[in-house]
């Protein structure tokens, strides 16, 4: 009966709407394949633990980064962290217009939070990695988007990974996209992520997320608690003051104003990636030479691509088959 009230509407709609309202890429993903392949199966998070429902498909939006804070090479630089958060709200807002169109098409939808961790996922412990409700990058890939790079971050042929991701939850019938079969990636013999990162967190088809995230969320609650701890044990009332008013304490409150420095943060190995059709024209002239590269990285990029030349994968890289892809640049040029 229920089925009276729901407009008949396409794949390709709910897309023209997404940019419509402000995407600059849509893809849709099917829940199922989602529930079936979890990124992480001792830890999965489908979208059926968000809604047994409204799930069946995930609409994933990505919005570029804009070339002119991308241009700026400080992955610390305050003004790279507003514009990446402004993006970002505006992404939300795109999310919900979305989400109220498809309701009013008769199809509820559900937001999925692009940065927020639920609370259930907290273990008392501040500097741990704590993984979103979906992972987003998976979901881009499910949903034909891209695929993911040699530190895992997800790549699109438009604006390489110089994108910020949301999605919406719905039972909507469309036709699902499909995954891409080859790798966007160039790999080791590239690895301009590695090189850039000032981390040095970036592995083989890996990364070290716990310590990524000090970079990924320089004034996240991992940096709260230390110069909150550092404040409260200080035994000297002067320097105890002088922290309370420092320029940490500035930043950790300026960044919660906005969730700039706590929701945004690095995105080295973003910007300086040479895939996606912005990378020449835009970014190039201001970000081919890597200061931070040094001659261990280099080896041990040589290491890694001289065991993909001979056959060998890393287990993460393994494990992360579907969505990283046929490893292409290691066929033979016919
Ligand atoms: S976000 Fe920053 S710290 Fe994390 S992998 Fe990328 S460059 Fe390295
Ligand atoms: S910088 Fe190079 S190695 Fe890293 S994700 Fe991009 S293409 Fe792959």
């Amino acid at each position: 009966m229920v089925d009276v009230f729901k407009k008949p509407i396409t794949a390709d709609q709910v897309k023209a709407k997404g940019i419509a309202l402000g995407a600059d890429l849509v893809g849709i993903a099917d829940g199922k394949a989602m529930n079936a392949f979890p990124p992480d199966p001792r830890d999965p998070r489908r979208p059926s633990d968000l809604s047994d429902l409204d799930a069946d498909r995930v609409i994933v939006l990505a919005k570029r980064c804009n070339s002119g804070s991308t241009r700026l090479a400080r992955w610390n630089d305050r003004h790279k962290l507003y514009n990446d958060e402004l993006a970002l709200a505006s992404l939300e807002e795109t999310v919900l217009e979305l989400i109220c169109w498809l309701e009013e098409c008769g199809y509820p939808a559900i937001a999925v939070p692009p940065t927020y961790v639920d609370r259930g996922f907290y273990r008392g412990d501040p500097a741990a990695h704590m993984t979103t409700i979906l992972s987003l990058s998976h979901a881009a890939v499910e949903a034909g988007l891209g695929t993911l790079g040699l530190n895992l971050q997800l790549i699109t042929p438009q604006f390489g990974p110089r994108v910020l991701l949301a999605a919406a939850l719905s039972s909507v019938p469309v036709q699902p996209d499909r995954r891409m079969e080859q790798t966007l990636c160039l790999g080791p013999s590239c690895g301009r992520c590695l090189k850039a990162c000032p981390g040095d967190v970036v592995g083989h088809w890996d990364r070290d997320w716990q310590n990524c995230d000090r970079y990924r969320s320089p004034q996240g609650f991992a940096h709260l608690v230390e110069h909150i701890t550092r404040a409260i044990e200080e035994p000297d009332p002067e320097r105890q003051k002088a922290l309370v008013r420092s320029e940490e304490s500035f930043n950790l409150w300026q960044s919660m104003l906005r969730g700039s420095g706590i929701n945004t943060g690095c995105r080295r190995c973003q910007d300086v990636c040479p895939v996606g059709a912005d990378y020449t024209p835009m970014l190039k002239d201001a970000l081919d030479e890597i200061p931070e590269a040094t001659p261990a990285k280099q080896a041990r990029l040589d290491a890694m691509a001289a065991a993909e030349a001979r056959g060998e994968r890393s287990s993460a890289g393994q494990a992360q088959t579907r969505w990283i892809g046929e490893l292409s640049y290691l066929k033979p040029t016919p």
